[in-house]
C-alpha cells in the first residue's frame, strides 16, 4: 500500500528526462547579479612539495592532484562553453602544458581564446606578500606572464592574492597597476578591519599604495565578505557535505525551491554588504575541481533554476567579467592607502611570527636573488646561451621560492628542504655561467681578440661561515690566489672584503700590481663551531682544520664590472698583512673601551661589557645606545585560547632579557682597516660588531643557536637597540624592500583598534630596514633578510632574529616549527648567522645611507677565485672590467635591477628610482639615465617601453587602463610627477622618485666582443 501512494506521488510530477539547462545568462542591469567565478586555489608547495601537489604523490598527507584538476576542467570547459574557468599558478600549469598532445593543445587555446579559461594574476606562483624583496616579485611575476604571452597571446588583467596573509603597498601599486592589472583581489585582512568594512560596504576600495605615485599608481581593490570559498552549503566536491540540488522528479529528495531559496538568501546577504549589484562569489577553494563535473553540474542548474525563479541573476563569471561589471557601474570607491600588515584573523592570533619563520632559508632566497641579478648580467655580457649552462633553472627556483608557504617560513620540513634544493640547483648552473662569463670577460684580451672561458674560476657560496677551499689553499711554489670581484651595481663601491686564509705571511696586490693595506682577524669562537658543523652538514665533508684568519682589504670595482685582487706569499724581509691586535676585556677595569678607526666610534663600558657611546665625529652625531639580546616564550595554547605560537602566528606569553651567564668579556679586534667587538652573550647567543674605517655604520653579525628547548618552551630570539629619543610611538618599515611606510604604535589608520597582543600585534614585516626619528636624530637599522620588527617602546628598535617553536599554531601545516641541523651521529637545532646595520644620523640625513647601503646589501660583491703562477695574470687578463662606459656611472638615487638577454636577442632592462619623494632633499628628484652610455660599442636600434612585466607596451597599457573614481576631491593630490617618453635620438631615460621602468631594446653587436 505504502508503495502504491509513494510511486503515485512520483509520477504525478512532470515526465522526467533529459533537462538542457540554460547556462547561457550574461549580466542583467537591475538586478542582484551573482557572478559564479569558478577556481582552484593551488599552493605551489606547502603541505607536499610542488611535484608532489602536481602529480598526486603522497596523498597520505593530503588527497591533492592539480593534474586531475586542469585534466577535468578542461574537459568540463568543453563541454559548455557558456562555462568559465580561471587558472592562477603557471608553475603548475607549465607542468600540465608540456605534456598536452599538439591535438589538446588546439582546443586549450581555443578555450583561452574564447574567454572560458582566463589567466589570471598569472606569475609562477602566488607570492607572499610580507618577506620577499620587490626584485623577486617583478621576477616571478614577469616568468609567469612571458610564458602566457608567448604561448597564448594573452596578457593577464586581474591580480588574484587570494591567501597570503596580509597585503604589502608594493603589491597594490607595483605588483598590481604597475603591470596594468585592473583590479586586485584577495581574502585576508584584519578582522577588526573586517567587520568595519562589512559594515560601511567598504570592502572595495581605489588602493594607491605608494605615497609618490599615487592616483597614478591606483589599483580597484576587492576583499573577499569572508574568505576565498564559496557561501556555506555551496561547495561541491566530490566528498563535499553540501546539499546538491536534486530535480529528477523520479528520484527522492528533490529540493530545486529550497536550494534556491538558499541561494537567494545567500546573495542577498552578500549583498547587503557590498556596492552596486554585483557580488563574486569565488566557487573553489583549496585543490578543488580534482572531479570539475562535481562543481560545473551544479552550477549548471543553480544557474538554470535561479534564473527561471527570477529574483536575482545568477552567471558564469570571472574577476575580469566582475571587474568590468564595477566599473561599468560608474560608482566612486573609497580611497586606500598604506597597506594591510599585521594581518589577525582573531583576537590572540596575530600573523606575524612568520615574517622571521627560517631565517636560514629567507637568508639563502635573499642571497640567491641578487646572485640572479649579477648572473643574467654576466649572461648578458657574454651572450645568452641555450646549450650551455644558463640562469633558467635558478630563474624558477626563486619563482617557486616566492609562493606565500616558501619565503614565508610556513611549509612542512620535507617541503622547505624541497624549496632549498631547487634553489641549489639553480645556483650550481648559474654558478658555472657566471665562472664562464668571468672567465670569457678576464680573457678578452688575448691574441683573438675574445677569450676561450679557459680560465677556471671558483667561487665560495659558504664564504659566510668562514669555508672557501680556493683561498683556503696554501700560496706556495710560487703561485697566488687570484680574486675577482663583481660589482652588480650601477655605481663603483668601494668596501672592504674578507676571505678565509691559512697563512699569516701574505700580502695583497691590486689590479696595477700594487701592495694594498691589508688585515688578518682571527675567525670568531662561533664562526669556527659553525664552519665545522655546517660544512659537514651541507657537503658531508669535514673542512680542513687549516683556516686561521680572515683576510680583509679593500676593494674598489666599477659599476657593473670587476676588479682583479691577488693574494701572495710575503717575502720574508719585506711588509706582509696586518695581524689584528687582540684584547680581551674581563671586565674588571672601569675604562670605556674605545674602538673605530675613521669618523665613528663606539664607546663600550669595560665593567659591563656593553656599548654606552655612539660618536660620529664627521657630523657629530653623539648617542647613547643599548643593546639587548631576549626572548618571548611562545604561547602553548594551554590557556582557554588555544592559540599556540608557531610557524606563522607570533603569540608571546613572556618576555625574558638575556642576561650573561657570567660577566660578559669583550674582545676587541683592532687593525688598519676595521675593528671588531666579540660578544658572547649566553652559551648560545654571540655577536661581533664591526666598524670600518671608511664607513661609518656598525655592523653587527649575530650567532643565534642552538636554541635550548630542554624545558618544553618554544622560544623565539630578538635584539633590541635602545636610545632616548622620543619617538612618539612612530617608527617607519619597508614595503618589500622599496617605499617606507609610517606605523604607529597601537594604532591603525583605518579603525579604531581595540589592541589584544601589544606585543605581536604591532610586529611589522621588515626587507630593507627600520628605522626612527626625533626632531633632531634618526636611528636606522637594515637587515639582510626579511625578519619581523618593531618599535615596542618610544625609542627603540626591536628585530625577531630566530625562532624555534614547540607547538602547531593550527593554521593547517599541521607541523612544529622546530629545525635542526643534522650531521652523522645527530641533530642539534639549527644555528643562524646573520648581520644587521646600524647608523645614527641628523634628521633627514638618514635616507642616503638606507638607500646606498640598502643596495650594498642586497647585492653583495661577487667574488670567483682563481691561481696564478709567477705574476703573468694582470698581464695575460682584463683585470678590471666594465659593461658601460668607463666614463659613466648610475646617478646614486637610480639602481638597475634587471639587464637580461631574451632569446630573441633582445635586452630586458629596468630602471627604478630609490626614494620616495620628499624622502631626501638631494636624491627625490627626476633623474636621468644615458642609454647609450650603459650599452657601449652597440647601436641601440628601437627601445621599447613596456609595463612592469614586459608583456605588454606601456602606452597600450596606459590606453587600456580604467580610471576608477574615488569619494571625495581628488583635487587634493598634489600633481604626480613620471618621467618622460625616451626620444629614440637622445636615448635619456628619466626617472621620478619611486618609478621603475621597463624597457625592450634591440642593439645591433649584441656579442660585444665578436669578430
Ligand atoms: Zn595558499
Amino acid at each position: 500500500m505504502l508503495f502504491v501512494i509513494l510511486l503515485a506521488f512520483v509520477f504525478s510530477g512532470a515526465n522526467s528526462s533529459y533537462i538542457e539547462y540554460n547556462t547561457t545568462q550574461r549580466i542583467v542591469p537591475g538586478k542582484i547579479n551573482v557572478h559564479l567565478v569558478p577556481h582552484s586555489h593551488d599552493d605551489v608547495g606547502w603541505l607536499k612539495t610542488v611535484d608532489q601537489y602536481y602529480f598526486g604523490g603522497n596523498n597520505s598527507i593530503r588527497g591533492a592532484c592539480v593534474q586531475n584538476v586542469l585534466d577535468s576542467v578542461i574537459s568540463s570547459l568543453l563541454e559548455d562553453k557558456n562555462r568559465r574557468f580561471i587558472y592562477v599558478e603557471m608553475a603548475f600549469f607549465q607542468r600540465w602544458w608540456r605534456q598536452q598532445s599538439n591535438a589538446k593543445k588546439i582546443k586549450v587555446k581555443e578555450l583561452v581564446d574564447s574567454g572560458q579559461l582566463e589567466f589570471i594574476n598569472g606569475a609562477m606562483s602566488m607570492h607572499d606578500e610580507a618577506t620577499p624583496h620587490y626584485i623577486d616579485l617583478i621576477d616571478q611575476t614577469t616568468l609567469g606572464h612571458k610564458f602566457i604571452k608567448d604561448e597564448f597571446g594573452q596578457i593577464p588583467r586581474v591580480g588574484w592574492q587570494i591567501d597570503p596573509f596580509g597585503h604589502s603597498a608594493v603589491q597594490a601599486y607595483l605588483l598590481g597597476a604597475e603591470l596594468g592589472f585592473d583590479s586586485l583581489f584577495f581574502a585576508r585582512i584584519d578582522y577588526q578591519d573586517r567587520a568595519k568594512r562589512l559594515k560601511e560596504k567598504t570592502l572595495e576600495v581605489v588602493w594607491q599604495g605608494s605615497k609618490s605615485l599615487g592616483s597614478s599608481s591606483q589599483i580597484f581593490t576587492g576583499i573577499f565578505p569572508r574568505h576565498y570559498d564559496p557561501p556555506d552549503g555551496f561547495t561541491f566536491e566530490i566528498n563535499d557535505v553540501s546539499p546538491p540540488i536534486q530535480d529528477d522528479v523520479l528520484l527522492f529528495d528533490y529540493n530545486v525551491q529550497e536550494r534556491v531559496n538558499d541561494f537567494v538568501a545567500a546573495a542577498l546577504a552578500q549583498a547587503n554588504v557590498t556596492r552596486t549589484n554585483h557580488i563574486m562569489w569565488c566557487m573553489g577553494t583549496d585543490f578543488r575541481y580534482q572531479y570539475a563535473n562535481s562543481w560545473f553540474r551544479q552550477m549548471d542548474k543553480f544557474i538554470h533554476y535561479v534564473n527561471q525563479d527570477g529574483r536575482i541573476n545568477a552567471l558564469y563569471s570571472s574577476p575580469s567579467i566582475y571587474t568590468d561589471a564595477k566599473y561599468a557601474a560608474n560608482e566612486q570607491w573609497p580611497l586606500k592607502t598604506d597597506d594591510f600588515f599585521p594581518y589577525a584573523d582573531k583576537v590572540n592570533t596575530y600573523w606575524t611570527g612568520y615574517f622571521t619563520s627560517r631565517p636560514a632559508f629567507k637568508g639563502y632566497v635573499r642571497l640567491l636573488s641578487a646572485y640572479y641579478v649579477a648572473a643574467r648580467q654576466l649572461e648578458f655580457f657574454k651572450g645568452k646561451s641555450s646549450s650551455g649552462p644558463n640562469t633558467d633553472a635558478l630563474a624558477d627556483a626563486l619563482a617557486i621560492a616566492q609562493h606565500h608557504d616558501a619565503v614565508s617560513g610556513t611549509q612542512r620540513q620535507h617541503v622547505a628542504a624541497d624549496y632549498a634544493l631547487r634553489l641549489s640547483i639553480g645556483y650550481l648552473e648559474a654558478e658555472k655561467l657566471v665562472a664562464s662569463s668571468l672567465a670569457f670577460l678576464a680573457e678578452s684580451k688575448s691574441a683573438t681578440g675574445k677569450g676561450n672561458g679557459v680560465t677556471s674560476f671558483q667561487q665560495c657560496p659558504l664564504l659566510n661561515i668562514s669555508f672557501c677551499p680556493p683561498s683556503e689553499a696554501s700560496l706556495s711554489n710560487g703561485k697566488s690566489l687570484v680574486v675577482v670581484m663583481y660589482n652588480s651595481l650601477g655605481w663603483k663601491r668601494e668596501e672592504t672584503v674578507r676571505i678565509p686564509v691559512s697563512t699569516a705571511s701574505i700580502i695583497v696586490k691590486d689590479s696595477e700590481g700594487r701592495e694594498i693595506e691589508s688585515q688578518l682577524l682571527p675567525l670568531s669562537n662561533s664562526t669556527s663551531k659553525i664552519r665545522s658543523l655546517y660544512v659537514k652538514a651541507y657537503l658531508g665533508k669535514t673542512p680542513r682544520e687549516t683556516v686561521k684568519y680572515w683576510l680583509a682589504f679593500s676593494v674598489s670595482v666599477p659599476p657593473l664590472g670587476f676588479s682583479t685582487y691577488t693574494v701572495e706569499t710575503a717575502k720574508q724581509t719585506g711588509p706582509s698583512s696586518a695581524i689584528s691586535t687582540v684584547h680581551t676585556y674581563e671586565g674588571t677595569k672601569n675604562d670605556a673601551i674605545e674602538v673605530g678607526q675613521g669618523s665613528l666610534k663606539l664607546l663600550y663600558s669595560a665593567d659591563e661589557g656593553k656599548l654606552t657611546r655612539y660618536v660620529n665625529s664627521r657630523n657629530m652625531v653623539t648617542a647613547f645606545p643599548e643593546q639587548s639580546y631576549g626572548y618571548y616564550s611562545g604561547s602553548d595554547g594551554s590557556d582557554k585560547d588555544p592559540q599556540a605560537s608557531g610557524a606563522y602566528i607570533f603569540r608571546p606569553n613572556r618576555t625574558i632579557t638575556v642576561k650573561s651567564e657570567s660577566q660578559t668579556k669583550l674582545t676587541v679586534v683592532r687593525g688598519p682597516l676595521l675593528d671588531e667587538v666579540h660578544q658572547q652573550l649566553n652559551s648560545w647567543i654571540s655577536q661581533v660588531t664591526r666598524v670600518y674605517k671608511e664607513k661609518e655604520h656598525a655592523e653587527v653579525e649575530f650567532t643565534i643557536g642552538p636554541i635550548p628547548v630542554d624545558d618544553g618552551i618554544g622560544k623565539e630570539i630578538f635584539t633590541q637597540i635602545t636610545t632616548t629619543m622620543k619617538t612618539n610611538k612612530t617608527f617607519y618599515t619597508d614595503s618589500n624592500g622599496r617605499d617606507f611606510i609610517k606605523r604607529i604604535r597601537d594604532f591603525r589608520t583605518d579603525w579604531d583598534l581595540e589592541v589584544s597582543q601589544p606585543i605581536a600585534g604591532n610586529y611589522y614585516p621588515v626587507n630593507l630596514g627600520i628605522y626612527l626619528q626625533d626632531n633632531t636624530t634618526e636611528l636606522s637599522v637594515l637587515v639582510d633578510r626579511s625578519v619581523g620588527g618593531s618599535s615596542l617602546v618610544d625609542g627603540q628598535i626591536e628585530l625577531m632574529l630566530h625562532r624555534r617553536c614547540l607547538h602547531d599554531d593550527l593554521k593547517g601545516v599541521g607541523e612544529v616549527l622546530n629545525e635542526t641541523v643534522c650531521v652523522p651521529g645527530g641533530c642539534e637545532g639549527l644555528t643562524i648567522q646573520g648581520k644587521f646595520y646600524l647608523r645614527i644620523d641628523h634628521i633627514g640625513e638618514g635616507a642616503k645611507w638606507r638607500r646606498t647601503l640598502g643596495q650594498e646589501i642586497y647585492s653583495p660583491l661577487l667574488l670567483a677565485f682563481s691561481e696564478q703562477d709567477g705574476d703573468d695574470w694582470m698581464s695575460s687578463h682584463v683585470p678590471t672590467f666594465s659593461g658601460i662606459d668607463p666614463s659613466y656611472s648610475l646617478p646614486n638615487n637610480i639602481a638597475i635591477i634587471t639587464v637580461q638577454e631574451l632569446e630573441n636577442g633582445k635586452v630586458l632592462l629596468r630602471l627604478a628610482h630609490l626614494y620616495e619623494t620628499g624622502e631626501d632633499k638631494d636624491y627625490s628628484v627626476m633623474s636621468s639615465v644615458e642609454l647609450k652610455k650603459l650599452f657601449p660599442n652597440k647601436k641601440i636600434k628601437k627601445v621599447t617601453e613596456m609595463s612592469l612585466s614586459a608583456n605588454q607596451e606601456r602606452a597600450e597599457m596606459e590606453k587600456r587602463r580604467l580610471a576608477w573614481k574615488v569619494e571625495g576631491s581628488a583635487a587634493e593630490e598634489p600633481k604626480v610627477v613620471r618621467g618622460g617618453p625616451v626620444d629614440p635620438d637622445k636615448l635619456v631615460v628619466e626617472l621620478a622618485p619611486m618609478e621603475i621602468r621597463t624597457f625592450l631594446i634591440d642593439l645591433d653587436y649584441l656579442q660585444m666582443f665578436s669578430a
